[in-house]
């Protein structure tokens, strides 16, 4: 009678550490995808994907894709991706 009682509270115990592990696990999961998330929304600040190439013969700096203007002499750069579109 008491080694079962024993064997069930120490099946509980086990059961509760599992969770407890399972919980632990799940809050490291979040944890880490939240700061990957905020990490992702920075990088897009600063540009991920391919460079946006002024079109500008002299120029042709190489400028961050959000990039509206070029950095180096001021022509726009959303005009002529949407011209690249419509061509
Ligand atoms: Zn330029």
């Amino acid at each position: 009678m008491i080694a079962s009682f024993v064997l069930h509270v120490l099946f509980l115990v086990a059961l509760l550490i599992v969770a407890w592990v399972l919980f632990l696990g799940w809050l490291v999961w979040a944890v880490l995808r939240g700061i990957l998330r905020l990490l992702g929304l920075i990088g897009r600040g600063g540009g991920s994907g391919p460079p946006n190439r002024c079109p500008r013969f002299r120029c042709g700096a190489s400028n961050p894709p959000a990039a509206n203007f070029c950095r180096r002499c001021g022509t726009p750069l959303r005009v002529s991706s949407r011209w690249r579109v419509a061509a």
